[in-house]
């Protein structure tokens, strides 16, 4: 049987991943610096370990034995984390270069690799109405700042060890995800996560007024975590050697996401807008013509159908929280 080792299991990928893999019966080994009672997910049937990947020794002692490798593992959250701590996404240099090392070491047969639709150059996002990113508008580089430029050295080392050491290894770009099981407060949530909660705790607070960061125009498009997860594997058991996007091309702007998230919750807010909040580009979305080219198959889970899901499932964490319930470690199984 297939030995499989998910690097950032305790997140809100990863932890999705372990699931699907434990489910289609491949043994997994769940790997990640958090301890186990905060792991978004914990499965009884994986073999779980809390490792701080930036070290060689522990990259050898995850993946050793084992057949293939997911790197999920990142120190990452939204654009109000990476904006203020560049410092420490670039630090994540040292997992996925450690994993890789070990990975040859340990005679790894695939390894792949969670890169981000923030390797993309700043100038070709600056129009609201953004075409969609095609791999290519990587280069000339000029990357998210600290956060991106790890991504993109990080891709280039997944492409070097395939050519220099013969390691094969699947890169992808995703574009926002999310869904259930995802951060959705102290600070490294993202935009879905955070105007879901926003306007469930307007509802539990009577308190009319939501904040949005930015003025509420810029665009962005959100890929709901099932189809994430379909595509992390697809690309993993392909044949494609270059990095690919995988997103969902159905852009809107924040203040759509917004009324979205008004009509699934039943009330309208005021909305109050903060120009100085860390906003990130002006326009970014997935442009799908390689992937569907390669895979026949595109991110297509509508945002209002994934939105829904994601907005019921953080009013049960919330009603959790308001009814005095552990809030961590929820989801054992
Ligand atoms: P997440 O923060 O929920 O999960 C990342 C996990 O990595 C966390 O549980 C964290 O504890 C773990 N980790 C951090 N440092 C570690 C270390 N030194 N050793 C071991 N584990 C460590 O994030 P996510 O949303 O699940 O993202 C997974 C991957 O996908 C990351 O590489 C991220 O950069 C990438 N990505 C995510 C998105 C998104 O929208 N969620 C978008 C683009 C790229």
């Amino acid at each position: 049987m297939k030995k499989i080792v998910v690097a950032g299991a305790g997140g809100f990928i990863g932890g999705h991943l372990v699931q699907d893999l434990v489910k289609a019966g491949y043994k997994v080994r769940a790997v990640d610096i958090k301890p186990l009672n905060e792991w978004y997910q914990v499965s009884s049937e994986s073999d779980n370990l809390v490792l701080d990947l930036r070290l060689k020794d522990n990259c050898n002692q995850a993946v050793n034995g084992y057949n293939e490798v997911f790197n999920l593992a990142a120190d990452m959250g939204g654009m109000g984390f990476i904006e203020n701590n560049k410092a420490a996404c670039m630090i994540s240099v040292l997992i996925n270069t450690h994993l890789l090392i070990a990975s040859k070491e340990c005679g790894i047969d695939r390894f792949f690799y969670a890169s981000s639709a923030c390797v993309y150059n700043g100038e070709k996002q600056t129009d609201p109405a953004n075409p969609g990113l095609k791999e290519a508008d990587a280069y000339p580089a000029l990357a998210e700042d600290g956060y991106g430029w790890e991504k993109l050295f990080s891709e280039r080392m997944c492409r070097h060890f395939s050519e220099d050491f013969g390691l094969v290894t699947r890169v992808a770009r995703f574009h926002n995800v999310y869904g259930p099981f995802g951060t959705f407060d102290g600070g490294r949530e993202k935009a879905p996560a955070a105007i879901c909660r926003k306007v469930i705790e307007s509802g539990i607070t009577g308190n009319k007024e939501i904040v949005i960061w930015g003025d509420g125009h810029q665009t962005r498009s959100f890929m709901y975590i099932d189809d994430c997860i379909k595509g992390i594997k697809d690309i993993m058991y392909s044949n494609i050697e270059e990095p690919l996007n995988l997103g969902s091309s159905e852009m809107v702007s924040i203040n759509e996401l917004v009324d979205i998230a008004e009509d699934i919750a039943g009330h309208k807010l005021e909305r109050k807008y903060d120009l100085n909040a860390p906003k990130g580009v002006r326009g970014r979305n997935s442009d799908n013509t390689l992937i569907r080219k390669y895979l026949g198959w595109e991110p297509s889970i509508t945002l209002r159908s994934g939105l829904k899901k994601t907005y019921e499932w953080i009013n049960s964490q919330i009603a959790d929280d308001t009814g005095n319930k552990k809030k961590k470690n929820r989801f054992n199984n």
